[in-house]
C-alpha cells in the first residue's frame, strides 16, 4: 500500500527552493559497528529475498518463511514458521529483551502483488540493480521493510545489544490479497504479540525533491472500507412503457442524492497535525489556514475549497464512492430490480451503524434496500505523542535537518488496523526517501528502491529500533 501526498503539496514543493544539501550527517550514539558490511548485506539480502516469487496469488510464502528461518537460526536467533495452509507460513522471531519495558513488533509482510515481466526494464524476480536501483517486485511493498526489519534483529543478535524491550520479527503471508496471514496470528497466537508496545510496519511514505523538499509521512490511521449495497425493487415491463417508479428511477433518484451528498467534516487531531507541520510548504493564505485548520474550517467558503482538492478532501470526512451499478440486461426491458454498490471509506472512530443511518435519510426511500456487503472492522488510530514517535523525528532529523515529519491518514487500509485493538501502537514507517516518480512503481511496472536509500535506511531503522528498545 502506499501513502498520498496531497498533490497541492506537491506543487507547493515544487517552488519552496531550500538550499545546500538534504543529507545530515548520521547519529552520534551509533555503537562501532562495521557499517558498510551490514549495508553490503542489506543490499544481498534484499536481492535474494526478491529472488523468492511470492507473487499473491498463490502466494506461496512459506519459501519466504524458509529464507528467513535459515538466516535466523544461523545468527542464533530463535524463530518459528507457523505454516496455516498448503504454501502458506507466517514467520516469528524474537530477541527477548531485559523485561523491563514492553516489546516492539517489527511487521511486514512475504507476498506481493503479481508482475507482468514485459512492461520492466529488468525481470521483477531478478533482484538486478541498474542505475542505482534496486529492482523487482516487493522492492517498495515490502521486501525493502522486511529487509531492515530482519538486518536489526540480525546486527542486535551478533553486537550482542542488550535491550529492555523484546525485538519480535513477524513475517506474515497474504496481505495483499486476504490478510490471512496476519487474521491467522491473531486468532490461534495473539500471545506471540500480547503486550507488545509498539508495532512499525508499511504505511509511511517519504517524499523527496531534491533541493525542495522531504516530508517524511508516520502512517497514524488509515481509512476503513464499507462496503454497501443498494437495491431497488418494482414491478417490471416493456420499455415502451414506462413505468415511474420503476427499480432502475428510483435508484437513480436516490443515487442522485448519495452523490451530491457532503458528509460533515470531522478534523482528527493528526490530520490537524498533518495540515500543521505541511503548511510551510504552502503560499500564503493558505499556510496560514492550515496552520490553523480548525478555525479556517468554520468558514464554509474554505471548507469548499479544500474539499475541491481529493488529497485533502479525503482526511476531513467519510468519503462515498459510487463504483457499481446494475439495472436490465435488454434496452426494452424495465428490469424488476436495479442495484449499485457505493465504496464508502470511514475515518478512524466513526460509527458504521451511525453512517447506516445517515445514508438512509439522504436517500428517504424506505423501499430501497441499503446493505452493507462485509463484515466492518472498526477503524482505529495511534496517537503521536510517544516515545517512538518522538524517535522518529529525531533521527529523521539527525539525518535530514529539512525535513518534515508529519503523521499520515492512509487513504488505504493497513494491518495496523489488525494490530491495534490489542493494544499496541502502531506505526507505518519505514525511512526510505523516494521521489514521486519512484515512489508511483508500488504495484505497478518498474518497482525499484534507490540502493544509496536502502543503504542509509538499516543505520536509521537500526537507531530508531535500538533507541525505543532502551528507553
Ligand atoms: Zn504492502
Amino acid at each position: 500500500m502506499r501513502v498520498f501526498i496531497p498533490r497541492t503539496v506537491w506543487l507547493a514543493m515544487l517552488v519552496v527552493l531550500l538550499p545546500g544539501s538534504l543529507a545530515g550527517a548520521p547519529g552520534a550514539e551509533l555503537p562501532n559497528l562495521d557499517w558498510p558490511r551490514y549495508q553490503d548485506e542489506t543490499v544481498r539480502l534484499l536481492q535474494q529475498y526478491i529472488r523468492i516469487d511470492t507473487s499473491n496469488p498463490p502466494g506461496n510464502e512459506m519459501a519466504a518463511a524458509e529464507f528467513w528461518h535459515r538466516q535466523f537460526d544461523e545468527a542464533g536467533i530463535p524463530n518459528t514458521i507457523y505454516p496455516y495452509a498448503p504454501g502458506r507460513a507466517n514467520l516469528y522471531a524474537v530477541i527477548k529483551g531485559d523485561g523491563t519495558r514492553r516489546p516492539i513488533v517489527l511487521l511486514n509482510h512475504l507476498d506481493v502483488v503479481r508482475a507482468q515481466p514485459e512492461n520492466w526494464k529488468a525481470p521483477p524476480f531478478a533482484g538486478e540493480i541498474l542505475d542505482g536501483y534496486l529492482y523487482g517486485r516487493g522492492a517498495l511493498d515490502m521486501k525493502d521493510q522486511g529487509v531492515l526489519e530482519a538486518m536489526v534483529m540480525l546486527i542486535v543478535q551478533r553486537a550482542h545489544i542488550r535491550l529492555k524491550r523484546d525485538l519480535i520479527f513477524l513475517a506474515t503471508a497474504d496481505e495483499e490479497v486476504g490478510d490471512s496471514g496476519s487474521a491467522w496470528i491473531i486468532q490461534n497466537h495473539p500471545e506471540l504479540v500480547r503486550g507488545a508496545k509498539y508495532l512499525i510496519t508499511e504505511g509511511g511514505s517519504n517524499l523527496i525533491y531534491p533541493g525542495k523538499g522531504t516530508v517524511y509521512g508516520v502512517g497514524v490511521a488509515e481509512k476503513v472500507p464499507f462496503w454497501i449495497r443498494l437495491k431497488a425493487t418494482a414491478r417490471g415491463g416493456h420499455g415502451s412503457i414506462p413505468i415511474p417508479d420503476s427499480a432502475p428511477n428510483q435508484l437513480v433518484r436516490a443515487l442522485y442524492h448519495v452523490v451530491n451528498w457532503q458528509t460533515p467534516i470531522h478534523l482528527l487531531p493528526a490530520v490537524e497535525e498533518y495540515f500543521h507541520a505541511v503548511a510551510p510548504l504552502e503560499g500564503e493564505p493558505l499556510a496560514a489556514q492550515l496552520r490553523n485548520i480548525r478555525q479556517a474550517l468554520a468558514h464554509p467558503d474554505f471548507v469548499r475549497q479544500l474539499s475541491r482538492n481529493p488529497d485533502f478532501n479525503y482526511q476531513l470526512r467519510d468519503t462515498v464512492s459510487l463504483t457499481m451499478l446494475k439495472g436490465s440486461e435488454q434496452t426494452n426491458v424495465i428490469p424488476d430490480t436495479a442495484w449499485a454498490q457505493i465504496d464508502v471509506r470511514l475515518l478512524p472512530g466513526e460509527s458504521p451503524q451511525e453512517f447506516l443511518a445517515r445514508l438512509r435519510a439522504v436517500v428517504g426511500n424506505d423501499k430501497i434496500k441499503i446493505e452493507p456487503l462485509s463484515e466492518f472492522r472498526q477503524p482505529n488510530s495511534s496517537p503521536t505523542n510517544t516515545l517512538l514517535y518522538r524517535i522518529i523525528e529525531q533521527v529523521v532529523h539527525e539525518y535530514n535537518p529539512r525535513a518534515i515529519v508529519a503523521p499520515v491518514l492512509n487513504a488505504g487500509y493497513t494491518e495496523s488496523q489488525m494490530y491495534r485493538p490489542l493494544g499496541i501502537i502502531c506505526y507505518g514507517f519505514v525511512p526510505i526517501e523516494l521521489t514521486p516518480e519512484v515512489d508511483a512503481t508500488e504495484h505497478a511496472a518498474n518497482e525499484r528502491v534507490p540502493v544509496d536509500q536502502l543503504r542509509r535506511a538499516v543505520k536509521m531503522f537500526y537507531e530508531i529500533v535500538v533507541r525505543t528498545g532502551n528507553q
